[in-house]
């Protein structure tokens, strides 16, 4: 071959790869994320909510939920029906859950599951330890996903059950009851558990059982809930995401940007009135890494941290939380 049909081949050979390149038969760049945002604790007449799933499902639709589990206790409210109703692509997505419920003596047990079947009963230990290690080892076995309620409720959960339990990657670290007595050291505790090598994420929800009725006493929703990352409006998407961290808890303050990678937080608020925001950095034991005011907060984990991640305060008393990062 002469050297110029030989460089004219090597031009058609590049143009040919490029092409399927740009054909997207070779995997070219992952897909472009979206940011879904939803609730994952719910109760409707089907246990002692005060509504219809029909009720529920349409407060949150028109309320620019994305997607909404309903989670009543040891009862699975089969969404097919409202998906039917409800659902619309890349609008609003009904997930399967249960409140899977039950007590070690006087001490409330309450752990929620998502992607399910068929109801899972729920199961009994020699412990408060116990009995949530077999609750969760039973959500697990059935190929759902567990999720550890409202810690502080009856004061069910202290610090050494909580860093204990195995195989448990989510918790709620925001309850909208008024009487889970969130404020009093549940995100020292999440602390203790990464501290001790458990890779746990922190979910807001409401846990809301009124809609007929508001006040600050009541259970109504719109009070806590995720905006997550993925790259679209299914369970598996949603959940999966849910699964790695990719997402944000939040009573009220909103992120524009967030990129959350093995090694860095970076994250931009969006403002609202004239508030001013609080982010704090925590890492290994509870230790503060940095605290910025402003909108635009970023962190790089360094040798020590064990793990980074971000808790927002604003001047109205409004939370959210970033999830946390453990490096390589
Ligand atoms: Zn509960
Ligand atoms: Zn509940």
């Amino acid at each position: 071959m002469s050297p110029a049909l030989k460089s004219r081949a090597v031009i058609l050979a590049s143009l040919a790869l490029a092409w399927i390149v740009g054909s997207g038969v070779l995997p070219s760049k992952p897909p472009e994320l979206s940011w879904y945002k939803g609730n994952l604790h719910t109760h409707t007449i089907n246990s002692d909510g005060d509504s219809s799933p029909d009720a529920v499902a349409r407060w949150y639709k028109e309320h620019r939920y994305h997607f909404l589990a309903l989670t009543d206790h040891n009862y699975l409210t089969d969404p097919q029906g409202l998906s039917f109703l409800f659902g619309a692509s890349e609008r609003f997505l009904l997930i399967t859950g249960e409140e899977v419920t039950t007590s070690f003596r006087d001490a409330p047990v309450h752990v929620n599951a998502f992607r399910l079947s068929e109801t899972i009963q729920p199961a009994s230990g020699q412990s408060v330890q116990g009995t949530v290690q077999a609750n969760v080892d039973r959500i697990l076995a059935a190929g759902s996903i567990p999720s550890l309620n409202h810690p502080f409720f009856r004061w069910a959960i202290d610090a050494d059950v909580f860093r204990a339990v195995e195989r448990l990657k989510l918790f709620e670290v925001f309850n909208g009851i008024p009487d889970t007595n969130d404020e009093w050291g549940l995100e020292e505790m999440w602390d203790g558990a990464l501290s001790a090598g458990r890779e746990i994420y922190g979910i807001a929800v409401d846990d809301a059982h009124e809609f007929k009725q508001f006040g600050p006493d009541r259970s109504n929703p719109g009070r806590g809930w995720i905006e997550v990352s993925a790259a679209e409006l299914t369970q598996e998407a949603i959940l999966e995401a849910v699964e790695r961290g990719d997402f944000y808890s939040s009573t009220g303050i909103k992120l524009a940007a967030l990129t959350r990678s093995q090694y860095a937080i970076d994250l931009r608020i969006e403002p609202t009135g004239d508030e001013k925001y609080l982010t704090r950095f925590i890492g290994r034991d509870g230790k503060e890494l940095d605290r910025v005011v402003g909108l635009r907060a970023v962190y790089r984990l360094k040798p020590g941290d064990g793990y980074a991640r971000a808790s927002i305060r604003d001047s109205a008393g409004r939370r959210a939380w970033v999830q946390p990062i453990f490096g390589s």
